[in-house]
């Protein structure tokens, strides 16, 4: 698919935010890259255009049957000004995952990467210097065909949107609060859990809310079954150390297939910190807790990268890890990543993609 993308530059240049103004998802580039999809011409008309709303028939089948994806991915400025991103071919191969499950025709990998890097060079003045800073790309997929049959659509749009951000969580690297969610759960194997679409989310914002009432951060789910096994928080894959070995649920089909937490995994057995991929019971950190063995545990994913948990709150009991301040490894975790992300440590894993404007 060797398409030619349009290019329209806007002639009316936005305001940059100053970097203590960012907040996550806020402010969107100048540009966005666009593309169609009909049963006779495939993906066709791709092309970057001046940011601006889209202009949809209120039928279009997203609105109502949810049959959309999206990914999440960054883009760095590095000290020597050179732009990276991290590990994109990673999420373009989940996006078509996600594509695949909701019914969605699968996009071209590669042109998606190319599509973003040409998006890039256009906005790169966008992208945040300061510590702690990044540009946010958020590719997705909406069914766009006007019709309230609650069938596959025939009809999509393929859109990239960039937003520069500075740290998830306002408070920085701070370990956070999170409930252990025992009336919803968020996913079941079968379902969409392995996916990333809008429906996940739709389904966890009461269970969020209500544990946001009572302080708490995110909510940490269990599984859909047993009510028992850890499955992931929020919008994070999960990590736990205890009694000296790293621990983290494994794939099982309701739970996202994290590009941080694969990160993770990586770097943690180059470290020769013995390391699990398995099914891990509510009950079992309740004992590694109450025996002192639960030494550490952090969330992981793009938009926070690091996440550490300073407390689980479980059946009205409160569990406090680590004292409830951030570990030594959650801090070198964090410390390594983001250093490689920012290009100030070594690629050793080949993670950075450079943009060769
Ligand atoms: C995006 C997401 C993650 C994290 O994935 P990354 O690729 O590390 O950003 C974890 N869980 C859910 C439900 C997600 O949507």
């Amino acid at each position: 698919m060797a398409h030619n993308i349009e290019v329209e530059l806007t002639s009316n240049k936005k305001k940059k935010p100053v970097t203590e103004q960012l907040e996550f998802g806020k402010y969107f580039t100048d540009h966005m890259f666009i593309m169609d999809y009909d049963g006779e011409q495939g993906w066709h008309q791709p092309r970057i255009i001046p940011y601006q709303p889209l202009l949809l028939d209120p039928a279009a089948k997203v609105f109502h049957y949810g049959q959309t994806v999206f990914e999440g991915l960054k883009a760095y400025r590095t000290p020597d000004g050179r732009t990276v991103l991290f590990r994109p071919q990673k999420n373009f191969q989940r996006l078509n995952l996600s594509n695949d499950r909701l019914s969605i025709p699968a996009v071209d990998e590669e042109f998606a990467l190319e599509a973003l890097k040409q998006l890039l060079v256009i906005d790169q003045d966008w992208i945040p210097e300061e510590q702690g800073t990044s540009l946010y790309i958020r590719p997705f997929v909406i069914a766009t065909q006007p019709s309230l049959g609650a069938s596959t659509s025939t009809h999509y749009q393929f859109i990239i949107i960039m937003s520069p951000v500075g740290s998830y969580y306002a408070e920085g690297i701070h370990p956070v609060k999170i409930h252990v969610e025992s009336d919803y759960v968020r996913a079941v194997r079968g379902g969409v859990g392995m996916a990333k679409t809008a429906g996940n989310y739709a389904a966890s914002l009461r269970a969020q809310d209500t544990a946001a009432a009572s302080g708490y951060a995110q909510v940490l789910w269990l599984d859909g079954v047993h009510r028992k096994y850890i499955e992931e928080v929020g919008s994070m894959n999960v990590f736990f150390k205890i009694n000296g070995t790293v621990v983290t649920p494994a794939l099982n089909g309701s739970i996202l297939d994290g590009v941080t937490r694969n990160s993770i995994l990586q770097l943690v057995r180059s470290w020769n910190i013995p390391c699990e991929e398995r099914q891990i019971s509510i009950d079992e950190l309740y004992e590694a807790h109450k025996n002192g063995t639960l030494e550490e545990a952090w969330g992981t994913g793009t938009a926070a990268v690091i996440s550490p948990v300073g407390e689980l709150n479980w059946n009205n009991e409160r569990l406090v890890i680590h004292g409830g301040q951030t570990g030594e490894l959650s801090s070198k975790l964090y410390n390594t990543l983001t250093g490689i992300q920012r290009g100030e440590l070594k690629d050793e894993f080949g993670w950075l993609v450079q943009l060769s404007s």
